[in-house]
């Protein structure tokens, strides 16, 4: 029988791609609160949501928000256009500093929030 191969697996070239459990966003830590920079307990905000949940999963677009600017509060993330679209443009500069070109961004996630 043949061996070759078996001996020696073939190197998997690893997908970084498929799951990215930190933020790439610039200054986002899970101890304080991304908005409003307070040390609090702090939720997992996907910054891209819907159906580009899992991109904004896969390449780390998300930040750590406190109950009050992720749902409650009258800025909140889920609740207030002005700060998801801030969060949106913030998010689009982390993609194109970080993973890949304006073009690709468009590509995935439908959309372009930059001028
Ligand atoms: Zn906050
Ligand atoms: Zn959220």
């Amino acid at each position: 029988m043949e061996q070759k191969g078996l001996l020696f697996p073939k190197k998997v070239q690893k997908k970084k791609r498929k799951h990215h459990p930190r933020s790439i966003i610039p200054g986002d830590q899970p101890a304080w609160c991304y908005l409003c920079e307070m040390p609090k307990r702090t939720e997992e905000h996907h910054i891209f949501g819907g159906p580009n949940r899992r991109a904004s999963e896969e390449y780390g677009l998300k930040v750590h928000l406190c109950l009050s600017c992720h749902r409650t509060g009258p800025k909140a993330a889920h609740g207030c256009k002005a700060t998801s679209d801030e969060l949106h443009r913030i998010g689009q500069q982390a993609f194109e500093a970080e993973v890949g070109s304006r073009r690709d961004f468009i590509r995935i996630f439908g959309k372009n929030y930059l001028e």
